[in-house]
């Protein structure tokens, strides 16, 4: 392994995964629903696999079908106006996006301002990149992780280059609001900077949160990436469809990046994301919904058991500290939890440069089936 990348290892998902399959544990661990989504969008891949749409390469910056679906979305929602011939890319799920922006658009030894703790393939996309990453951190403060503006600010140097934002934010929940990320847009401007906004969980915030797109902001259009992921709005994890919106000199970094990567992916899926993004609002409203109330059980089960959980505004997850149980070290917590309860979970610590910070917190997801959250709890409940 070379040496941007010898620091990384292998991704927690895979250990924490692999880890429950083998002692046949209750899995909170990998982000990924246990219920698939919708039927018909399902039998919309089915369509075009059998139709021949999509079983050989689909053009490189994605189906038309599909761009102009991201397009109408995004302005339906949120009056963002893109042109899908030029403003639009489809990837291979969120996670090429993020790494077709990191290589497309940093300079080597630029630096990239990220949220701390942060989705685990920012850091090694951008050592891939050849950036320098510099983490904001997250703290809690009345019961949520909060992000410090001013700790934002002094983070900025003249080398920087980009802020990486994630609103609804994993690991720990928390949903910035319109004044924070107006506050961003604002430094962003002043200082000239880009940013990369993975929006990801956008349609999963709940009760009186709301999702604003840094894009939508004064003096953000132009600057922006955004990424959104189909396999987080509609349950298909495995099909590995995303997308990016952005202005076309920005979309044309990324695109060049992505070509180079993937080419191309998931054909067919492609048309039947296509046909998802067209679902009435009812279908967006049930999904978020269903979360929120998944998100109530786990929530109630974990403080039952004596963690301290921390309000989640959005996303799959809610992160909890560890000490009124007696521990303080998150990894080893993990690593113990399937023997001693039969659940996997996520130590939040992997996601910081600054572990201490990080050490006594730990991610639950709660992208599953009811009784199954149940039966987490009944089991981490016997932990005290
Ligand atoms: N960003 C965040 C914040 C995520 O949690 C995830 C993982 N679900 C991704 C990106 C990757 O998304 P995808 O599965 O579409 O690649
Ligand atoms: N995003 C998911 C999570 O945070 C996992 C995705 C992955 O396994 N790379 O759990």
């Amino acid at each position: 392994l070379n040496r941007r990348l010898a620091e990384f290892g292998t991704t927690i998902f895979a250990e924490m995964s692999a880890l429950a399959l083998s002692t046949g544990s209750i899995n909170l661990g990998q982000g990924f629903p246990d219920t698939d989504g919708p039927e018909e969008v399902r039998e919309a891949a089915v369509r075009a696999l059998r139709d021949g749409r999509g079983n050989q390469y689909p053009p490189g910056p994605g189906v038309p079908e599909l761009r102009t679906a991201v397009a109408a979305h995004q302005q339906r929602r949120y009056g963002l106006v893109f042109d899908p011939d030029t403003e639009v890319l489809v990837t291979a799920g969120a996670t090429e996006a993020i790494a077709a922006a990191l290589l497309g658009l940093l300079e080597p030894g630029d630096e990239v301002v990220a949220l701390e703790p942060y989705y685990d393939s920012y850091a090694a996309c951008i050592a891939m990149a050849g950036g320098r990453r510099v983490p904001v951190t997250l703290r809690p403060r009345d019961g949520a992780f909060r992000l410090d503006l001013d700790e934002l600010r002094d983070a900025v140097t003249d080398r920087t280059r980009l802020l990486l934002i994630n609103t609804p934010h994993n690991p720990t929940g928390t949903v910035l609001t319109r004044e924070e990320l107006t506050t961003i847009a604002a430094l962003a401007v002043e200082r000239d900077l880009l940013v990369v906004t993975d929006e990801v969980y956008e349609h999963l915030v709940f009760d009186d949160a709301e999702h604003v797109p840094l894009a939508s902001l004064p003096g953000m259009r132009e600057r922006t990436v955004t990424i959104g992921s189909a396999g987080k709005t509609f349950s298909f994890t495995g099909w590995k469809v995303g997308w990016v919106t952005a202005a076309p000199g920005l979309l044309s970094a990324v695109r060049s990046a992505k070509q180079y990567l993937t080419y191309v992916a998931s054909g067919p899926f492609q048309y039947a994301v296509a046909e998802a993004l067209a679902l009435p609002e009812s279908y967006f409203e049930a999904f978020r919904d269903d979360m929120r109330s998944k998100r109530d059980v786990l929530t109630a089960g974990l403080a039952e058991a004596g963690f301290e959980v921390f309000r989640t505004a959005g996303t799959y997850f809610v992160t909890t500290d560890i000490r009124p149980l007696g521990e303080s070290d998150g990894i080893a917590f993990c690593r113990s939890l399937p023997e001693r309860a039969g659940v996997v979970a996520i130590p939040n610590a992997v996601f910081y440069d600054h572990r201490d910070a990080g050490a006594p917190f730990v991610r639950f997801a709660f992208c599953k089936r009811k009784d199954v959250l149940e039966a987490a709890v009944d089991r981490l409940g016997r932990l005290a």
